[in-house]
């Protein structure tokens, strides 16, 4: 049992059960290096399987039955699709995306918000009155009451926010910043940040190598033009 798909991003795990609502997240392919782990039904089962069984041994509790329909992997990615406009405060499709707003480019128009509908969970105080929260149910059904539940949790304890999607589009992992301010946008900076600020120092380059050059540019082609990239790195 572990968090076998935020392993494969090697991230910041999020603490307690909240580490669930981020290995949903990770569950995205990662591309060209590994496969959606929600793909198809022998997949996704293995996947919750593996997730759900971490998150029970968390808590000490009894594993759920994971057992999934032929149509669950397609909900599944619906959820996590959900979850990462939750994350990243991307607006449901179909709606304006207003000033600010950086929804991924990926995310589909196939979405539907989870509040609509509601979730169900236990409520199960113990002799001394402290409360937990159970979800209930089997399946995708499980893992919606598990994952609200967390989410509600750690929005109470004021974890929620830490919880992030790497700025680097092409990674795009979920992972946890423990930094002081809250400020981390990169799930490791010397991997994703790194590589963003080289691309932004390229690109700035480039403007200003095209900018030099645009004087001589509307002759015929005089063959004496400037190399655009002879003054790269
Ligand atoms: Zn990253």
């Amino acid at each position: 049992m572990s968090w076998a798909a935020s392993e494969r991003y090697r991230v910041r795990q999020a603490p307690a059960g909240l580490a669930l609502v981020q290995e949903l997240i990770n569950t995205r392919a990662i591309k060209k290096y590994a496969p959606d782990l929600l793909a198809d039904q022998e997949a996704a089962e293995r996947w919750l399987t593996g997730a759900a069984g971490e998150w029970a041994r968390i808590h000490g509790l009894d594993s759920p039955d994971c057992a999934l329909s032929p149509s669950d992997p397609r909900e599944l990615r619906d959820l996590r699709e959900s979850f990462e406009r939750l994350i990243t405060k991307a607006p449901a499709a179909g709606t304006d995306p207003g000033v600010g707003a950086t929804p991924r480019p990926d995310a589909g128009a196939t979405s539907r918000l989870l509040s609509d509908r509601g979730v169900a969970v236990r409520l199960a105080p113990d002799e001394q009155g402290q409360v937990r929260l159970l979800p209930v149910g089997r399946g995708l059904g499980w893992l919606e009451s598990a994952l609200w539940s967390e989410t509600l949790l750690a929005q109470r304890a004021g974890t929620w926010p830490r919880l992030k999607i790497c700025r680097n589009g092409e990674c795009g992992s979920a992972f946890y910043d423990t930094s002081r301010n809250n400020s981390g946008v990169w799930h490791d900076v010397r991997i994703c940040g790194n590589a963003a600020n080289l691309r932004a120092s390229r690109q700035r380059k480039r403007i200003r190598a095209a900018a030099e050059a645009a004087p001589d540019s509307d002759g015929n082609g005089n063959g004496g033009g400037k190399d655009e990239g002879a003054s790269a790195d």
